[in-house]
């Protein structure tokens, strides 16, 4: 469902991403596991268009968004490929990103309404359906600021897949939250898991990365590392890089 070529970004002239290249295939739950600085950010804000590539390539439900010719030129896809691959690709931040003017309801019908052309009732309907299952129900009125940090990520995971993403990406979606918020988050993602919805998850949360993904991608300088199942790569890393990494959490 998303296939990333030989991807490289760099920042002043200091690369940050050195030719990544993986795949994900729909229904796959992929974690992405690294130092601070290894480029794990900059990779996602890639694949969701927030930051413009220097070369490489990267598809997207058989779209593909950016490719870069033979004589080393990015290329962009038009417009209107751009938006389809921005509506396929749901993003979830740490800081969760929530409008703050806006109460619960309206953060999750905006998009609805102003990019799929939603009325409002219906944008309602599907956000009361979201609400509910988030365990939010009675928190419509509220706004961002009266909300704990785990209901405000809530409202951010229902706004990311009022919009029916087909990927789901999260930027480590607990580290701005208190250690007793961040299961609550873990479980939301876990029940998403278990429905088979596609994931990309950055995370620190070792624990949580073994026990929900099909596969856990190391990076580490802007290069993926090693790459395996989550037992392998946990249990048995082969890389000394991973193994210096992994053993900070033991
Ligand atoms: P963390 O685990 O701390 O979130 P990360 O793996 O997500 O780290 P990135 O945020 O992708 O790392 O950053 C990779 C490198 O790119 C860092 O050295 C960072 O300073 C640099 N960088 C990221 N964004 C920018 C930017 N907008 N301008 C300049 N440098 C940037
Ligand atoms: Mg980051």
């Amino acid at each position: 469902i998303i296939s990333v070529e030989n991807l490289e970004k760099s920042f002043d002239g200091l690369g940050v991403l050195k030719g990544i290249s993986f795949t994900l295939q729909k229904g796959e739950v992929l974690s992405i596991i690294g130092p601070s600085g290894s480029g794990k950010s900059t990779m996602l804000r890639c694949i969701n268009q927030l930051e413009p590539i220097d070369g490489g390539s990267i598809s997207v439900c058989g779209d593909t968004m950016v490719t870069t010719d033979a004589q080393g030129k990015v290329v962009y896809a038009n417009k209107e490929i751009l938006k389809a691959v921005r509506l396929h690709c749901g993003m979830v931040f740490q800081n969760f990103n929530l409008f703050p003017h806006m109460n619960v309801l309206h953060n999750i019908t905006e998009a609805q309404i102003f990019v799929l052309k939603k009325t409002k009732e219906e944008a309602e309907a599907n956000a009361r359906l979201l609400l509910k299952k988030m365990g939010l129900e009675d928190k419509e009125n509220a706004y961002p600021c009266q909300l704990s940090g785990g209901q405000q990520q809530r409202v951010s995971i229902a706004r990311a897949l009022a919009l029916k993403p087909e990927v789901l990406c999260f930027d480590e979606p607990t580290s701005a939250l208190d250690p007793e918020l961040t299961g609550e988050i873990l479980n939301v993602i876990k029940a998403l898991a278990q429905e088979k919805m596609t994931m990309i998850v950055v995370t620190h949360e070792m624990t949580f990365a073994r026990d929900i993904s099909d596969r856990v991608i190391f990076m580490d300088d802007g290069q993926i590392v090693e790459e395996g199942n989550p037992n392998e790569l946990f249990n048995n890393p082969q890389n000394p890089r991973t193994k210096k990494f992994l053993n900070r959490f033991e």
